[in-house]
């Protein structure tokens, strides 16, 4: 493939002349030009395979530019001038950017080093779709791309637009900073934002965190956790739904009484940012289902979620409500966010702006496609990596958020996820960042991506967890491949790693998210079904236990996907970000009907809760109070002694049987009171044991000295 791109601003490089048989001697043919003039050459010179052609003076990157090669037509990409120093040095801009609100006037301020120029356009209206002549203000350049407007007047109320000059072209983008949207997210507004504070929110903070360990997360959709009817929630999938108190079905409670006697202590909440109108048409909200991992304006609240998308305030009102809620029952809220690609690259306000930017792409000009969504983001260019650091920032401000679950984390690079852990932190000392560490292959070398293996490089930053995942549960991928409690053989010695948070991997526990079920793949329910189909209800049940008796029993942060705690179903659907509320709905009868697990798995979470020896934060601590015991096969038996981390109890066992059948085990010296067994947790031991323990088929069981 013959292809084009400019390595600075006065060197342009040809790929692929030798598939093309061209030959580089004083007769080829080549020329490059800008808007039909032509630069003068001053050398061409083999780089490798490529060649490279230096020009007097420089390109102007306000123009496309073109290489004529011996009759082909090359359009030069310009994408990696735009990570090199030189184009840093003119254009890396630090000063504002988005809208400045006064009541007397607003500032705006956008950034393109590429437009020719730029409008301000200014509606009355929220929707495209009511026909209205804007009005035009041209915009002032100010040095670094950067494009300025002053307004006079109360512009509380309008909504306005971009109408960006590139290339030729007329793109009409919502400003990347918008802090509120029109109805579907395509035109911004101009808010006062303090009158979108509900009443006492300047008093509400965030929930405090002596150390990731002592959290336990719980993972929701606005949609899916008050939609069905069981929920008996009025506001059924909004942000208000969760605010709703004494909800119940015959008998137990729903919604936020439900999380707040579960005894979690963050919430974390899939997209809530505007995503996509393709994929929820806000107007429509329950004409279609999507997740909303397909941001379109990352600084807003999505409209589906509001009792009120028309009005760019109310979803603002609606959002610092439930925050403020969850606070008041001691709850913190983390965002899921996915600053990693968008929905259509080439549509986005980025391209629309400086296009190749925003967007990782091959020198060939096509976009990289690491996150499998059609685009990576450039976090690793300067003002992609501001962009991101400065949205944090402001949800952590504006909106109280405590923490920030990035998705494929492993996409961005160092540099960006540090910066992020350190403005975070600076605003709220006790806020969590953590993500999905995978490696994937993208326009970044290994080594600086925010990935599981350079968790050293990333203090502080937690990562998911899937050696537990899989060892636990069995590979998300091979749907019948059992696990551990499901019957998995030769397992244990990475229980073991798994139950000291992974020493060999994570610097320190804090980094270490600890799950086995996301809105990701099968939920754990619907994964023992597959890959034990032929078991009984009641093993898969004990499985589901031990499961999760393993998550909230081992060193790290624990995640919990909710509805899990009374065996969720997805009806076997695998990947249902797109599927019906049917599929994805939490059906609360389940928990009227499992109520036992329920109750079990809320027992565990006060029980972590109560002994702080689960919870160790540093490295040298889990080696020294954590020791493994003498066990059969398909068992984990180990004691962490001493009152690890100030425990009361002076040692504590844990046993882990993933055998279906009962298995004696001898037990150190001394009385051994049983707290935790099978189907139960006690707050006073129920029983003790001295030299052996019979312990049940595939069952927890946690014993201490202490009574
Ligand atoms: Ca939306």
């Amino acid at each position: 493939m013959l292809y084009s791109y400019l390595k600075s601003f006065s060197q342009i490089a040809v790929h692929g002349i030798k598939e093309h048989k061209i030959r580089i001697n004083k007769n080829t043919r080549i020329k490059v030009f800008q808007q039909n003039i032509a630069h003068e050459i001053q050398k061409i010179a083999l780089c490798g395979d490529d060649i490279c052609i230096s020009i007097h003076g420089h390109i102007d990157i306000k123009k496309e530019c073109y290489v004529l090669i011996e009759g082909y037509l090359l359009n030069v990409n310009y994408s990696p001038l735009f990570k090199t120093d030189e184009f840093n040095l003119l254009y890396a801009y630090d000063g504002p950017l988005g809208y400045i609100y006064n009541k007397e006037y607003t500032e705006f301020y956008v950034w393109s080093p590429i437009a020719e120029k730029i409008n301000l356009l200014l509606y009355k209206n929220f929707d495209p779709t009511i026909e209205e002549e804007p009005e035009v203000f041209e915009m002032q350049s100010l040095q670094k791309g950067v494009y300025y407007i002053k307004i006079d007047g109360d512009l509380d109320g309008f909504f306005y637009n971009y109408e960006a000059y590139v290339y030729g072209k007329r793109n009409v983008v919502v400003d990347p900073y918008a802090y509120a949207v029109g109805v579907n997210g395509l035109r911004g507004a101009i808010v006062d934002l303090k009158s979108t504070n509900p009443d006492g929110f300047e008093e509400d903070s965030y929930i405090k965190l002596n150390a990731n360990v002592d959290a336990i997360i719980y993972e929701v959709s606005i949609r899916d956790f008050t939609i069905d009817s069981t929920s008996g929630v009025n506001l059924k999938g909004k942000f208000l739904g969760l605010t709703e108190e004494n909800t119940n079905y015959e008998g137990v409670q729903t919604a936020l009484y439900h999380i707040k006697d579960f005894g979690i202590t963050h919430l974390q909440i899939m997209p809530m940012y505007d995503f996509s109108y393709k994929s929820v048409d806000e107007k429509y909200p329950l004409d279609k289902y999507n997740w909303g991992y397909d941001p379109q304006n990352y600084n807003c609240p999505e409209g589906s979620y509001s009792i009120n998308p028309f009005s760019q305030k109310s979803r603002i009102v609606e959002l610092k409500k439930l925050i403020k809620k969850l606070h008041s029952i001691g709850i913190g809220v983390n965002m899921d966010v996915v600053y990693n690609h968008m929905y259509e690259a080439q549509h986005t306000h980025f391209e629309g702006l400086v296009p190749g930017y925003y967007f990782r792409k091959n020198l060939d000009g096509s976009f990289i496609n690491g996150s499998g969504c059609g685009n990576d983001t450039a976090s690793e260019n300067y003002m992609m990596r501001r962009f991101i650091v400065d949205s944090v920032k402001y949800w952590t401000k504006e909106y109280h958020i405590d923490g920030y679950r990035f998705d494929l984390m492993g996409l961005h690079d160092i540099e960006t996820m540090n910066r992020v852990r350190d403005e975070v932190l600076k605003i709220n000392p006790y806020a969590m960042i953590y993500g999905e560490g995978w490696n994937i292959p993208t326009g970044i070398e290994e080594d600086i991506r925010a990935i599981q293996k350079n968790s050293g490089k990333l203090l502080g930053i937690g990562f998911f967890n899937d050696t537990i995942r899989n060892s636990v549960r069995g590979s998300v991928f091979e749907y019948k491949e059992k696990g551990f409690v499901s019957g998995a053989l030769n397992l244990e010695d990475t229980i073991k790693e798994c139950v000291k948070g992974l020493p060999n991997l994570y610097v320190s526990p804090c980094q270490n998210i600890n799950y086995i079920s996301c809105h990701d793949n099968h939920t754990l329910w619907d994964k023992l079904n597959i890959s034990n189909s032929k078991d009984l209800f009641e093993d898969l049940k004990s499985m589901h236990k031990l499961a999760y008796g393993i998550v909230l029993t081992s060193q790290g942060v624990p995640f919990i996907h909710s509805g899990d705690e009374f065996l969720r179903t997805k009806k076997g659907v695998e990947n249902s970000y797109n599927a019906k509320d049917e599929i994805n709905k939490v059906d609360w009868s389940l928990k009227v009907k499992n109520i036992d697990v329920y109750n079990y798995l809320k027992g565990l979470i006060n029980f972590r809760k109560n002994h702080p020896a689960f919870r160790i934060k540093d490295r040298e601590l889990i080696e020294r109070h954590i020791e493994f015991l003498q066990s059969p096969k398909n068992t984990v038996m180990f004691i962490i002694k001493d009152n690890a981390n100030f425990d009361s109890f002076k040692d504590i066992i844990v046993i882990y049987n993933a055998n279906n059948n009962t298995v004696k085990l001898s037990l150190p010296e001394g009385e051994w009171h049983l707290y935790v067994d099978k189907n139960s947790v006690y707050e006073t031991p129920k029983r003790k044991f001295t030299s052996s323990i019979d312990v049940e088929p595939i069952s927890l069981t946690i014993l201490s000295n202490t009574i």
